[in-house]
C-alpha cells in the first residue's frame, strides 16, 4: 500500500466516522432544529420583550400574557389563571400518551435594573431586571413545545406536549401550587432547563429549603419617658437572631440559614410593638431539613418568652430538593454532543470579557463547552428550585445551557445584561433546540420512558410527598 493511498483511506474513514457522528441526529430532530431556527427571530423579539417587562414574582401579567398569547396563535389550548394564580397557565397540544410536559419561567428579580451594556448601568434605577435569565427560560422552552407542536401536526410524532407558564420561581415558588392542583398528575415527563453559565446535563438536587415569617407583638410606650411600660418587639427578633447565630455552629456543613428583617419598629422614640422577619432554612434533603426547621421555631418561642411579648409563625412555603433522573439526563447528554457547543463572534467574546473585567473575573470569555455527566453528589451544593416538587411527582430533566460568560456572578446585573443580547439569545436557542430533541426521544421511545420512570420509583422510594404549602391560596399580595 502506497504512502498515498493510506492516507486517502484514513481522510476517507474520518469523513464516514464524522458523518456518522453527524447522523446521530435523527431525521425528525433536523425538522424540530429547522422549526426553531425559522422561528428564532420571533422567539428573540418575545424573549426581549418579557426582558423588557422586567416584572417580579406573581406580578408577571404582560410576561405570561405575551407568552400564553404567543401559544394561542400558534394553535395551543390554553387554559390561564391555573391553580389560582392569575399569572399561571398551561398550553397544550395534541391528543392521547404519551404526555411530556415543559416548564416555562419568566419573573424578574427585583433592583437588578440593567441595559445590555457590560458594565453596570441600570435601565430602570431602582427597578427589576432578569437577573436569572427568566425571560430567555420562558421563550425556549415556548419554542421547543411549538416545534414538538409542528411535529405533531406533521403526524411525526404521537402525543401530548403541554407548556407550564410557571410562575414567581423567585420569590414564592410557584410551581407548589401548580403541583398541590394536580396539573402534573397525568404526565409522563417533564423536560426543564435554566439558563448559566455553562452548558451542560443538570444532574445534581440543588437544596431543599422552607420559608416561614416569624412576628412578635409586644407593647409601644415611650422609650425614655415610660418604657417600664413597654414590651419590645424588636428586643425579640433580636435575641431571635442571636439564637439562630449561635445555633449556626451546631448544625450540619450542609445546612444554610438565612433572614430578611422586614420591620423592626419605626422610630427611635417608641419602644416597638411590632417587628416581622422571613427566615429561610435550607438543606440538601427535605427530610434533613424539618428538625432544623422545628428548633429554629422553638429559638422564636425562647425569644418571645425572653422579652415577654406574642409571637406567631407562619409557613410560607417550602420546597423539596431535586429528584434527579440520570436515565433522561443521559438522553439529553447526547443530544447536546451531538448539537456541539455554542459558538460565539468576536464582538460576543468582547462583551463577554468586558462583563469579566467589571465584575473582577478572569477574561476568558464565554465558554459553552458541554460538561461531561456528573455524578450525582450526595450533598450538592448550590440554590433551590421548585422544579424540586415537580420532579418528585413526574421523572423530570433539566438541562442549562450558556447564556452568559464563564464566572458571571448570577442573580446580578450582569446576567441581565446577557439576557437582553445574543450571548443570551444564543444560549436560548441552543436550550430550546436541544430540549426539543430530547422531547422526541422521549416520545419515540417507550421503553427508555418505562426505564425514567423505574429510576423515578427507585429513587423516591417509599416517601409520600407531600408540598410544604399551607391551606388556602397562595401569596399572591405578599411583599
Ligand atoms: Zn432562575
Amino acid at each position: 500500500m502506497t504512502k498515498n493511498l493510506l492516507l486517502y483511506l484514513i481522510i476517507l474513514f474520518s469523513i464516514s466516522a464524522h458523518a456518522q457522528k453527524k447522523s446521530k441526529i435523527t431525521n425528525k430532530k433536523k425538522a424540530a432544529i429547522e422549526i426553531i431556527e425559522n422561528r428564532i427571530e420571533e422567539l428573540i423579539s418575545l424573549s426581549d420583550e418579557i426582558w423588557s417587562y422586567e416584572e417580579v414574582a406573581f406580578k408577571e401579567n404582560r410576561s405570561s400574557k405575551a407568552l400564553a398569547d404567543y401559544a394561542e396563535e400558534q394553535g395551543f389550548t390554553v387554559k390561564r389563571g391555573v391553580a389560582g394564580i392569575p399569572t399561571a397557565f398551561t398550553a397544550e397540544y395534541g391528543s392521547g400518551q404519551p404526555v411530556i410536559g415543559i416548564l416555562g419561567e419568566f419573573d424578574a428579580l427585583p433592583g437588578l435594573s440593567q441595559k445590555t451594556v457590560p458594565e453596570k448601568d441600570p435601565r430602570n434605577p431602582g427597578g427589576a431586571g432578569h437577573g436569572c435569565g427568566h425571560n430567555l427560560f420562558g421563550v425556549a422552552s415556548m419554542g421547543a413545545a411549538t416545534a414538538i407542536k409542528e411535529l405533531i401536526d406533521d403526524g411525526k410524532i404521537k402525543g401530548t406536549i403541554r407548556f407550564y407558564g410557571t410562575p414567581a420561581e423567585e420569590k414564592f415558588f410557584g410551581k407548589l401550587w401548580l403541583v398541590r392542583e394536580g396539573l402534573f398528575d397525568d404526565v409522563d415527563i417533564v423536560m426543564d432547563w435554566h439558563p448559566s453559565a455553562e452548558t451542560k446535563a443538570d444532574v445534581q438536587a440543588g437544596l431543599a429549603l422552607v420559608d416561614f415569617l416569624v412576628e412578635y407583638h409586644g407593647q409601644a410606650a415611650h422609650a425614655s419617658a415610660d418604657p417600664w411600660n413597654g414590651r419590645s418587639a424588636s428586643d425579640a427578633l433580636e435575641l431571635y437572631t442571636t439564637g439562630i447565630n449561635y445555633y449556626r455552629e451546631h448544625v450540619k456543613p450542609t445546612v444554610r440559614i438565612h433572614y430578611d428583617i422586614q420591620n423592626a419598629g419605626e422610630v427611635v422614640n417608641v419602644v416597638p410593638d411590632y417587628s416581622k422577619i422571613w427566615t429561610r432554612v435550607r438543606d440538601t434533603k427535605r427530610d434533613e431539613l424539618v428538625p432544623v426547621w422545628k428548633q429554629i421555631e422553638k429559638i422564636a418561642e425562647g425569644a418571645a418568652l425572653m422579652a415577654n411579648v406574642d409571637y406567631k409563625i407562619t409557613l410560607i412555603s417550602g420546597i423539596h430538593e431535586v429528584l434527579v433522573n440520570r436515565t433522561g439526563a443521559a438522553v439529553l447528554q447526547k443530544n447536546l454532543e451531538s448539537l456541539g457547543p455554542i459558538e460565539y463572534s468576536e464582538g460576543e467574546q468582547d462583551f463577554a470579557r468586558k462583563i469579566q473585567a467589571a465584575t473582577g473575573k478572569e477574561q476568558v470569555g464565554s465558554v459553552s463547552e458541554i460538561e461531561p455527566l456528573e455524578e450525582t453528589l450526595e450533598h450538592p451544593m448550590g440554590g433551590s428550585t421548585d422544579v424540586g416538587d415537580v420532579s418528585y411527582v413526574v421523572p423530570t430533566v433539566r438541562l442549562r445551557a450558556t447564556t452568559a460568560p464563564k464566572g458571571t456572578p448570577w442573580h446580578s446585573w450582569a446576567v441581565v445584561a446577557c439576557s437582553g443580547m445574543s450571548i443570551g439569545h444564543k444560549g436560548m436557542e441552543y436550550a430550546s433546540k436541544a430540549m426539543a430533541m430530547t422531547m422526541i426521544d422521549f416520545y419515540e421511545d417507550e421503553k427508555l420512558r418505562k426505564e425514567m420512570k423505574a429510576e423515578f420509583k427507585e429513587r423516591k422510594g417509599d416517601y409520600i410527598y407531600k408540598g410544604m404549602v399551607p391551606e388556602g391560596p397562595p401569596p399572591l399580595e405578599m411583599e
